[in-house]
């Protein structure tokens, strides 16, 4: 079956759900019995792990299990399991894998607060993290020592874009016994496959492009077969439960991610393109442009890009970067991305690095493409640059 395809039906059982074409939105905490053998026989079926077998809300109903079941399909891997938020994905995975005395090597360029965790959380429970240059591929062998348990990897990286060898590092972690977990939200399941590039855990920020509508916040953890008991028992460990209302928005989007993808993609590229012809930007940060340190891996790995990225500005006052993103009607200024508007907010990765040199001087800016026509948005992007220009070229003011 072709992606497209799989993706309109994977998770779908009308003929569960009175013929419904989408499982429908089940609250509930009590699930009832009516036998003591139906008590029993659900138990037994939920020790084997049987998928759907679930005693507790806690445990999910027929709408989580449907989003389970669809997104480990689509990526590739044996199960799914949701959690709350990205975040909450990402903690969990990592506890389920890690113990004290064990090693982490952990990417420069990973989503903060994952790195937060690591070095604020687990440093307390004997876990230790050293963090390696996102783009250092099979040279990633050097950090490996006899205790490390997990290579973190993100590609492409939070806010900075570069692009990993994921191959490479696979290759290298697992001849070491290392297993490789991989926030996957860029590349989303449909334009990166973990399981066929050696990730043995892949994490979604599905409050991204999966639920695509900037309204709920859901994480997901996809297993291998061998990742999975550990994941499973983690998430259940800690209580991680999500709402059922957020699982069906998430049903909701994903059927239709494959369209809107295909045109934050486009729209991506050429707002990213235009933006390198630009005298006020110093240089776009997009894997799927050639002018991308890491495009060629890109161009290997990866199916698609989605409509993330990043420009640096030239040097310029913060009262005209201020005026640039303020004259901006169709870029929201706001973190998170994946939903259907644009987006624009400031960063500056050189506190938050320790491996890498950030080497620019100008303000970076990550945008978010959203699904307005790129003529629009780049006009607006236009009004943004006359407004540098023009608090950068005022007189300074004579003070009396
Ligand atoms: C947003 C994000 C997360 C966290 O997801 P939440 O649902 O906001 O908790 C994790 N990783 C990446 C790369 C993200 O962009």
């Amino acid at each position: 079956m072709k992606e497209k395809t799989r993706l309109v039906n994977a998770g779908r059982h009308p003929e569960r759900f009175a013929g419904l074409v989408n499982t429908p939105i089940f609250r509930g905490s009590t699930i009832l019995h009516a036998t003591m053998a139906e008590w029993e026989d659900k138990k037994r079926r939920r020790a084997a792990d049987e998928h759907g077998a679930s005693t507790y809300g806690r445990f999910g109903t027929p709408t989580h299990h449907a989003l389970e079941e669809a997104v480990a399909e689509l990526e590739g891997g044996c199960r799914s399991q949701l959690f709350p938020s990205g975040l909450a994905a990402c903690t969990t995975v990592l506890t389920a894998l890690l113990a004290a005395g064990d090693h982490v090597l952990l990417t420069d360029s990973a989503y903060s607060p994952t790195r937060g965790f690591l070095t604020r959380v687990l440093s307390r429970f004997g876990v230790e993290t050293t963090v390696y240059d996102p783009t250092c591929g099979a040279g990633i062998e050097a950090f490996i020592r006899p205790n490390t348990r997990v290579v973190y990897v993100e590609s492409p990286g939070s806010e900075t874009f570069e692009v990993q060898d994921i191959p490479a590092i696979a290759e290298a972690a697992h001849r070491h016994g290392a297993k490789v977990v991989m926030d996957n939200t860029w590349g989303t399941p449909l334009f990166f496959k973990p399981f066929e590039h050696g990730v043995d855990v892949s994490i979604q920020a599905a409050t991204k492009y999966i639920v695509g509508h900037s309204d709920a916040m859901l994480g997901i953890a996809t297993c291998t077969e061998e990742t999975w008991p550990l994941v499973k028992r983690a998430a259940q460990d800690l209580g991680q439960t999500a709402g059922p209302d957020d699982a069906y928005l998430a049903l909701r989007g994903l059927r239709t991610m494959n369209v809107r993808l295909q045109q934050h993609w486009k729209s991506g590229v050429e707002v990213a393109s235009w933006l390198e012809t630009r005298p006020e930007v110093e240089r776009v940060l997009h894997p799927a442009l050639p002018s991308h340190p890491g495009h060629a891996l890109w161009k290997r790995d990866f199916l698609g890009a989605c409509g993330l990225f990043a420009v640096v500005l030239k040097p310029a006052s913060p009262a005209a970067v201020e005026a640039f993103i303020d004259t901006l009607q169709l870029f929201g200024i706001g973190v998170s991305w994946g939903g259907y508007e644009s987006l624009v907010i400031p960063f500056n990765p050189a506190g938050d690095r320790t491996t890498t040199q950030w080497p620019h001087k100008g303000q970076a800016l990550r945008l978010h493409i959203g699904l307005e026509d790129p003529a629009d948005l780049i006009a607006d992007l236009e009004n943004g640059f006359a407004a540098l220009a023009q608090v950068e070229s005022a007189p300074v003011p004579l003070r009396a």
